[in-house]
């Protein structure tokens, strides 16, 4: 049997929010976590759930906006610091880059580590796997069959599906509704979808601020409401659909009742720390 949960860190968006970290979620395979995208805060919010940032071996960025990267210096020194000597990552182009700014923007601080004998394996030597544009499976040693598929944000953006046995997991990334995300998602276990124009935030669009009404038609094209959330699980077919990348004060009631009233299927606005259980 294999034991496999997947663990909301953080639901929240690129608003500083106390309810909700940055957007990062972790899918645990037996003793094997692998981190996708890793927002704001995910260093504590791991050590909350009692996972060990040390124990990450492997992270998935959907794509390097801000919000989804934000925690990774944190996550990359102080995960190396607490004793990680091996970590994989695998994202959009730009990936390699981003991570070796990183260790510049360190650099003294690095050196200085290393010169008190900790050994650089987990921290210079990380493995980054690039994805090409049209996405496609990944080759990896993960323990779980990894499909990719661009989906339609304002950078380069990838939805992933994690196949475990018989469950499967899909993580939308940000993105608009689109065809590749349903037919990669089709018949998953769980749906993991961004829901960020929630009802609060449409109904902000009546305001009669020409910049704000500018900025959310902007959102239209790169976010998912929460009932097109709920028409993406219908027609993926999947049996759970959480939903996240919520902004402060979402109504997750009102946003379940939106999705629910499309999808038959099970719905959740999902909360940090909620934890799916899905043991084959
Ligand atoms: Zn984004
Ligand atoms: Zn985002």
């Amino acid at each position: 049997m294999t034991n496999l949960t997947l663990t909301m860190l953080g639901t929240g968006s690129p608003k500083p929010n106390l309810e909700r970290s940055g957007p990062a979620q972790v899918i645990t395979i037996d003793n094997t976590p692998i981190l996708i995208d890793c927002g704001e805060g995910t260093v504590r919010q791991l050590m909350k759930m009692e996972i060990n940032p040390a124990d990450i071996n492997y992270l998935c960025f959907t794509h390097l906006h801000s919000d989804h990267v934000f925690g990774y210096e944190h996550f990359l020194l102080g995960g190396w610091s607490l004793g990680r000597r091996k970590l994989t990552i695998i994202g959009p182009k730009g990936t390699r880059r981003f991570h070796e700014r990183v260790l510049e923007m360190f650099e003294e601080d690095i050196d200085y580590r290393l010169s008190l004998g900790i050994p650089g394996q987990g921290l210079m030597d990380v493995t980054i796997i690039e994805l090409e544009d049209e996405g496609g499976l990944v080759d990896t040693e993960m323990p779980a069959k990894i499909t990719t598929t661009p989906v339609i944000h304002n950078v380069k953006t990838f939805a992933f599906r994690f196949d475990i046995g018989a469950k499967a997991i899909t993580i939308s990334g940000d993105t608009a509704p689109v065809d590749s995300l349903v037919k990669l998602a089709k018949g998953s276990d769980i749906l993991v979808q961004d829901a960020a124009i929630n009802t609060s935030s449409i109904n902000s669009q009546t305001s009669d601020d020409g910049n704000l009404k500018n900025i959310w038609k902007r959102l239209e094209n790169e976010h998912c409401t929460p009932a097109q959330a709920g028409a993406l699980a219908k027609e993926a077919d999947v049996k759970k659909l959480v939903m996240t990348h919520f902004l402060p004060n979402v109504d997750a009631e009102l946003a379940s009742k939106e999705a629910s009233e499309v999808f038959d299927g099970e719905v959740i606005a999902g909360s940090d720390f909620d934890v799916f259980i899905l043991n084959d």
